[in-house]
């Protein structure tokens, strides 16, 4: 059975073929600057990678695209074999707590989640949308970043602010990179086949988040009402004191939205280094002893670090640490400052294995004397599209 699992942002719309339930990627590819100047689509078939210029106006172009490159490609001969298209949706609110069949009136419903993900429920709707008009036989199927995080307790969710705000506005933590947690908390408990385990997931991409996750359902994350919780991101500064934003905007003059963005786009490892949100740029200029990286480096260990103790705590002890996404899969150096400060917990690096595990190698990188199995596992959302979308075909 043939699925398409899709990622439709803003100005962008990634997608992966499937072929289940073998899970074997038949084609991907990317649309980028949708609606912009310059736009672009790469497709990936058969290990070769094209890039073709193309003016994409909105979404449904790149969708009808998208469709023919499917059928010039021979990789479908009609419309009709694809069986169902599996969307990320960024919000599902406290309602969608597991990925559902779409239809006009339950996007009106998600529609009504957009203030809460003003930048993405948008555009992963409209993706939909393109998707519903030019395959109309297909299932549509949502699936949501915060779905996951749905298994939290009121006492992890709720934040100490009047209860109004709570049951009025909707202002409680949600959690992101779903998806993300999913997939490597499920894989790590396949790998050392256990159903009852303690796992704590660090996903260290641009973005980042942390989860603890007990027998499978996950108790606590980092990320919260927004995603610029937790802990320090590539330009987004993570936990900070609420008191800062109105001495700030008196200061500078500054709209809240203003402290917003710089909150977002120039925090982070880019606010502190000066030099650039991406840990490879950190990684020279520490090399060259540049005293902000270094910094930088040091407030991202340390919030890591400081939420891992937390969930050591309340998971009553951990079985397994994961590391995933773009840095938490390709950065051995930050993997080693992290689990150098994790000593007293008992959990030691293999500095070989740690070394080996890159560029999409899972594998095991604590000691053997470790006392909680350390393990980098590659993160995979697009398959947890296509497995949901599988299962509710
Ligand atoms: P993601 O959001 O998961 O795509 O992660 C993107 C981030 O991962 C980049 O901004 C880099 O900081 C980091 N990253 C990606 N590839 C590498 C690599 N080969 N070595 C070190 N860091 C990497």
């Amino acid at each position: 059975m043939y699925i398409l699992s899709v990622n439709s942002g803003s100005s962008s719309l990634k997608f992966q073929m499937y072929d289940m339930p073998e899970e074997k990627v038949l084609i991907s590819g990317t649309f980028e600057r949708i609606g912009l100047e310059n736009s672009f689509y790469t497709i990936k078939l058969n290990g070769e990678k094209v890039r073709k210029e193309k003016n994409l106006e909105n979404h449904e172009v790149a969708v009808n695209i998208l469709i023919d490159e499917l059928v010039d490609n021979k990789v479908i001969n009609s419309l009709d074999e694809i069986a169902g298209v599996g969307h990320r949706i960024v919000h599902g609110g406290s309602k969608y707590s597991k990925s559902i069949v779409l239809d006009k009136n339950i996007l009106d419903d998600i529609s009504k989640l957009n203030e809460l993900a003003p930048l993405h429920n948008p555009a992963n709707i409209s993706g939909v949308y393109a998707f519903m008009k030019k395959i109309p036989n297909a299932v549509q199927v949502g699936c949501f970043d915060t779905a996951f995080h749905q298994t939290l307790q009121e006492d992890k969710f709720r934040y100490a602010v009047p209860d109004l705000w709570y049951e009025k506005y909707g202002v409680r933590k949600y959690g992101f990179h779903g998806m993300s947690h999913k997939y490597v908390s499920e894989r790590v408990m396949n790998i050392i086949n256990k159903t009852k385990a303690n796992v704590i997931v660090c996903h260290l991409g641009n973005g980042g988040s942390i989860s603890a996750v007990k027998d499978g359902k996950c108790i606590d994350t980092t990320m919260g009402f927004t995603p610029n919780a937790g802990i320090v991101m590539g330009s987004r500064s993570g936990d900070i004191d609420y008191g800062i934003i109105p001495y700030i905007m008196k200061k500078t003059g500054m709209s809240i939205t203003e402290v917003d963005n710089e909150l977002n786009k120039k925090s982070g490892l880019l606010g502190i280094s000066k030099v650039s949100s991406d840990s490879r740029d950190l990684d020279e200029k520490v090399k060259e002893n540049h005293k902000p990286s270094i910094l930088a480096y040091e407030l991202y260990v340390n919030s890591i670090v400081g939420y891992i103790a937390k969930y050591y705590v309340e998971l009553g002890g951990v079985d397994v640490l994961c590391f995933t996404a773009g840095i938490g899969e390709n950065a051995p150096n930050i993997r080693k400052l992290i689990i150098d400060k994790l000593s007293c917990l008992g959990i030691k690096i293999d500095e070989e294995k740690n070394n080996e595990c890159r560029f999409g190698k899972e594998g095991v990188i604590s000691s053997t004397d470790s006392e909680v199995l350390v393990y980098v596992i590659p993160t995979d959302e697009e398959v947890v599209i296509a497995r949901d979308t599988y299962s509710l075909i």
